[in-house]
């Protein structure tokens, strides 16, 4: 019940928020509308990632605003990836030596390319547009449409990032190849300063990403790292979190 008092206030306080900011937030249905792109979203999982469970329905308010953003995101989506595949030289310890280019420090890691012959090592974006309208929404305190727009932001990019696994397994797959899970710097002991590896491998001219030096990425909603490739169905399977001890890890895969 108490939980149940506190989405009705919110649901209240994001639609005073919606009608007081009607017009700015027509003017940004304009902008996204003129833009351009693809893509589906999974309106469950935005609801679920800006608070509201199974437990509770959202206002119908709110479900239309979530439904226009969907049906609209992707005229703001500017995707660009880039994919190199690699020869894997050596695995010793945690370390895997990438031919002579690269030199990748994870023991999480090492443990998959060990059964590995190659790997694809990539570089993705949805572009700016997205964040700087996040930014534009926020600023003018549309908060709720700011999360909204954010959560389809992060699901879009996840959405480029299995399109490009699913083209890298269809590339090797012919060959009797098979592709592992995708692995990012800071995922588990893979420190993200490891970022540098993957864009030294990838010539970062290739794609529109620039590292900062504290190696985030800009456009933040870019997603970057591994896939093993190989004859050895094991790949496929290999979750390091099936055995892992972190029960709190958000990033724990099923
Ligand atoms: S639960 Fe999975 S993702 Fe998290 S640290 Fe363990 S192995 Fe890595």
């Amino acid at each position: 019940m108490i939980f149940q008092g506190l989405y009705n206030i919110l649901d209240l306080y994001f639609n005073n928020i919606e009608m007081f900011y009607n017009n700015i937030n027509n003017h940004i249905q304009d902008k996204i509308i003129n833009s351009f792109g693809n893509g589906t979203i999974d309106k469950n999982q935005i609801l679920s990632q800006i608070g509201y469970d199974d437990n509770y329905e959202p206002s119908a308010k709110i479900q239309s605003l979530v439904d226009d953003y969907i049906d609209n995101y992707h005229n703001l989506i500017e995707s660009s990836y880039s994919y190199v595949i690699r020869d894997i030289k050596a695995v010793r310890g945690n370390q895997t030596s990438i031919e002579d280019i690269i030199s990748l420090e994870s023991s999480v890691l090492a443990r998959l390319l060990e059964k590995c012959d190659k790997v694809a090592i990539f570089a993705l974006t949805i572009g700016s547009h997205l964040e700087e309208m996040v930014a534009y929404l926020a600023e003018n305190v549309m908060v709720l449409q700011a999360t909204v727009l954010d959560a389809i932001g992060s699901g879009a990019a996840e959405q480029l990032a299995s399109s490009v696994e699913e083209s890298i397994k269809k590339l090797v797959s012919p060959r009797g190849l098979v592709i592992s899970r995708r692995f990012s710097p800071g995922y588990c002991d893979w420190d993200v300063s490891q970022q540098e590896m993957i864009f030294k491998a990838i010539e970062k001219k290739t794609v529109d990403i620039h590292l900062t030096e504290e190696y985030l990425m800009i456009p933040r909603k870019s997603i970057s790292g591994i896939i093993g490739i190989g004859s050895n169905h094991a790949i496929e399977d290999y979750n390091p979190c099936n055995t892992c001890l972190k029960a709190d890890c958000p990033g724990r895969r099923i």
